[in-house]
Order: structure tokens, then C-alpha cells, then sequence
């Protein structure tokens, strides 16, 4: 088996109580079915307080508003301090901690909807390295792997090795390596779609004419896009206020007005904090987006729309940021930036039931 984790993945570690944004309030906490019959057995005299927090017909934790019933007021976790962490569920145990399992590789990475990992991943400046280790210890597990297309696994990672150098090629701007990556996007779909996977190498090696992002291109891209917002699940109650802040912020008024408020942001802001170090900051979510998601596409051959929700994220935490910024007078922090990416994530990542819409949505629009 070979294991691949970004270079900081084991430098994680959770803040609980000082955490600005617990990842025990906001969400249904799903119970794995080990895990709630060992819950079921309990008989100690914590197992009253804990069979009562659990509904066993969903197999999750109740939540008392919005928060998990075993989040205390001092945002500590009851549970972990009667019986310890090593109590916890598995989705308590492994989060932030997400894994993509592949017939012979797992993947391990943080999910930018945890502060303390979103800070990790958005702070930093260097390029973004994996430390891999390989080991015999762990046969894949046959069955679950029976229909796995290990060639077109090759090809993608392969691809997105290369992917990876474009989003990483710091002499370009960050639009024009997502717009690079988008144009190598719809080559490798069109591969797949006709069967052609072997030609996924020779593509993505080719440097495609990549058409330049006008600011008529990105506004009707805004304008039409932002609406896939009002076809998601909501998990924060604030949610649709930002988008319809979004909304009135940026595009009501005209394209003249958008062009304005995004030049003077980038002429404020952007400039104040360097162009690079914000190119950066794209950089990063875009790794982030396609290291984790893209070679996925070996399951359902949806290679288009996990580039497509990669640099749709971008695209989107950046207007999200600008609008924010409007609305606070013109005033914003990167901090204020990194809480924006986070909370973006727990909207789209968190629900699979949104990041299913966004992709069916990418595909339908590519078909
Ligand atoms: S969101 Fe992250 S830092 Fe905050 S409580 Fe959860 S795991 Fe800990």
C-alpha cells in the first residue's frame, strides 16, 4: 500500500475549546453502526447521559440548537472527557482528517473546513509537497476494489502531477493557471467520454491555447453561477444571507459596477497584501481542491467537473471575500479571508448532497 499525506498533515492538532468555529455545532453528527452498538452496550454511569444524546433511528447525536448534544457549554466534548478520545465515533475520531482510498494508494488529507487546518493550509507560502511511504503490511481489500480501473488511476495521477505544476508555476497569474487547467479539463473529459484514456498523457503534456479570462467573461461566469448556490443544502442557518449579500454586492447593479468594485478591492486590499501572496492564496485552495478530489474521477469518470468544482471554489471564496469586504467598509483581514475559505468549505465539502448537485451541474454544463 502507498500512503500520500500533504507535507504538514501531521503537524494537526485540534484546539477544542479554543476553537472559533467548533466542528461539533452546525451539522448532523453520523454514528457508524460499530461504533453505536458499542454506545448500546454501555452501562456505566455515563451510558444514561449517552444513550439519551443519540437518535438511534438515524444512528446520529441529537443536537441541541444546532449543537451536538455532547458539546458542553464550554465547547468541550462530554463524552471524550468521561471515557477518552479513544470512545470517540469515527467521524469525531477521524475529523479534520479526510482519506480517498484507491485500490492500492490512500490518500490522507485535512479538510479546509476546520480552522486550525484551513490556517495550516492558506498561511502557508512555500509550494505545497507530499510525503509518500510505501508499505506491504496492507493488502487492498479485493472485493471492495473488484470493478477498480487501475489504468485510468495511472493516468490520472499522472495528470495530476502535471496539474499540479501548472497551479504551482508561480510566473503565471493564478487565473491563468486555472484558466490553463479548465482548457486541459474539457481535452480529458472529451478522452474519457470517448474512451480514450491512453490519450489523457499526451494531453495534459500539450500546451493547449488557453483563451484569456475577459472581466466580461468572469462577471457572466459570476452572474450566472452564483445562482447553483440557491440549489444546495444549507448547514448554516447564515448562509443565505452571504449569498444574497453576494448578490446585491456585486452583480444587481451592472458590469460597470462589478469591474469597479473589483478593481478598487484589488487595488486596496490586494495590493496592500501583494499580488503574489493573494496568488498564493489561490494557489493553495486550488492544490488543496484538486489534490484532494480529482483522482475520484477514477469512480465515476467525472474528470471535467472535479477541475471545474476546483477552480469554481476559488472563484467563489474570492467573490465571497470581495463582497465581504464591501459590506465592512472596505475592510478586511487575510485571517478574515482564511475564515471565509472555511466556512465555504463546510457549506459545499461537508454535504455530499451539495458536492454531488455542483458536479452534476459542471457535467450537465459540459455535456
Ligand atoms: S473544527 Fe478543527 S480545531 Fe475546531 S474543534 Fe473541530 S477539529 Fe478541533
Amino acid at each position: 500500500m502507498r500512503y500520500v499525506k500533504p507535507h504538514y498533515y501531521d503537524n494537526f492538532k485540534c484546539i477544542a475549546d479554543k476553537c472559533p468555529s467548533t466542528c461539533c455545532a452546525g451539522w448532523q453528527i453520523m454514528i457508524d453502526e460499530g461504533t453505536l452498538e458499542k454506545y448500546s452496550k454501555e452501562k456505566d454511569e455515563f451510558s444514561h447521559r449517552l444513550k439519551n444524546s443519540i437518535d438511534w433511528e438515524e444512528g446520529a447525536f441529537f443536537q441541541n440548537n444546532g449543537r451536538c448534544a455532547m458539546l458542553n457549554d464550554n465547547n468541550l466534548c462530554d463524552l471524550v472527557t468521561a471515557k477518552g478520545e479513544e470512545f470517540l465515533c469515527k467521524t469525531c475520531h477521524l475529523y479534520p482528517r479526510h482519506i480517498e482510498e484507491f485500490e492500492s494508494v490512500r490518500e490522507f488529507s485535512l479538510s479546509l473546513s476546520c480552522p486550525v487546518a484551513a490556517n495550516m493550509i492558506l498561511n502557508e507560502i512555500n509550494k505545497l509537497t507530499f510525503l509518500t511511504q510505501e508499505d506491504d503490511l496492507e493488502e487492498p481489500l479485493i472485493d471492495e476494489f473488484e470493478d477498480f480501473d487501475f489504468f485510468m488511476h495511472t493516468q490520472l495521477e499522472q495528470a495530476r502531477e502535471v496539474l499540479f505544476g501548472i497551479i504551482q508555476n508561480r510566473e503565471l497569474s493564478a487565473d491563468e493557471r486555472m484558466a490553463h487547467i479548465m482548457t486541459l479539463a474539457k481535452e480529458m473529459q472529451l478522452c474519457v467520454d470517448n474512451g480514450e484514456i491512453y490519450k489523457i498523457e499526451d494531453i495534459i503534456n500539450t500546451k493547449p491555447d488557453v483563451p484569456p479570462i475577459t472581466p466580461h467573461h468572469r462577471y457572466e461566469n459570476a452572474t450566472a453561477t452564483y445562482m447553483l448556490f440557491i440549489e444546495l443544502e444549507i448547514l448554516d442557518k447564515k448562509w443565505p444571507e452571504i449569498i444574497s449579500e453576494l448578490k446585491h454586492n456585486l452583480y444587481d447593479i451592472s458590469f460597470d459596477n462589478y469591474s469597479i468594485i473589483r478593481d478598487e478591492f484589488y487595488q486596496d486590499f490586494v495590493c496592500f497584501l501583494s499580488i503574489e501572496r493573494w496568488d498564493i492564496f489561490k494557489e493553495q485552495l486550488l492544490m488543496f481542491f484538486v489534490y484532494t478530489y480529482f483522482c475520484g474521477a477514477v469512480y465515476d469518470d467525472c474528470v471535467y467537473s472535479k477541475l471545474a468544482l476546483a477552480t469554481f471554489s476559488v472563484f467563489f471564496i474570492e467573490e465571497i471575500i470581495i463582497s465581504t469586504w464591501l459590506s465592512r467598509h472596505k475592510q478586511i483581514t487575510f485571517e478574515d479571508c482564511i475564515e471565509i475559505s472555511y466556512r465555504y468549505a463546510r457549506e459545499v465539502e461537508h454535504s455530499d448532497i451539495n458536492l454531488n448537485t455542483l458536479e452534476e451541474i459542471f457535467m450537465e454544463r459540459f455535456n
